[in-house]
């Protein structure tokens, strides 16, 4: 069972059509079904698998839910749909939207549709840099290591913080970048 409000972290990732405006879309419909906590910068970074597409923009937030993970992965499919995202697209290729659930509580989650936590986390530093700003001391519930210690295993290549007009860093108190949308 869920506990009433669990806290999670997502991933948000873009590297087609007007990356901002999408993941700020993005933001804007998880504040009506969450309550968005925290956002970390936003990070412009090298495609990892397929290199030979635009680069991305990473970002990762922290929200507190009581949807139970399935129920919040159909909410960000559609919300990818709403993005412009259709299913069939190449592995690892181009995508106007991508949102993963990184974590959820401490809960471990080993469905066809859903691992928690992610599988690659640990292997994407387009996912720690931005998760180590929200949370250095988060212990991997799998891998017994802090965020912070697995960021330093894998280090930081190719990801470069980029500060766009309309995307603050924001601890939610002042406002969340984009929930205006
Ligand atoms: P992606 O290409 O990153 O959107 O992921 C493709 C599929 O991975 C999705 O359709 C999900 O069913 C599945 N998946 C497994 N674990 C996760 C997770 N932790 N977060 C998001 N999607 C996941």
């Amino acid at each position: 069972m869920a506990s009433p409000s669990a806290t999670v972290y997502l991933s948000l990732g873009a590297n087609l059509g007007d990356r901002l405006a999408n993941l700020r879309l993005a933001l804007a419909r998880l504040q009506t079904l969450a309550h968005l906590e925290e956002v970390s910068s936003l990070y412009e970074t090298q495609p990892q698998g397929v290199t030979d597409q635009p680069l991305f923009f990473n970002a990762v937030c922290r929200l507190s839910t009581g949807l139970e993970p399935q129920a919040l992965l159909r909410f960000l499919k559609n919300l990818e749909w709403e993005a412009g995202r259709r299913p069939g697209g190449q592995t690892w290729g181009p995508r106007p939207i991508d949102l993963d659930i990184l974590l959820y509580d401490d809960r471990l989650v080993d469905a066809p549709e859903l691992t928690v936590p992610h599988p690659r986390l640990a292997e994407r530093a387009f996912v720690l840099v931005p998760l180590c700003e929200l949370a250095p001391e988060l212990r991997h519930p799998l891998l017994g290591k802090t965020m912070e210690e697995l960021l330093a295993s894998l280090g930081e290549k190719g990801v470069k913080k980029t500060a766009p007009t309309g995307w603050e860093k924001s601890d939610g108190n002042e406002g969340i970048a984009g929930a205006e949308a």
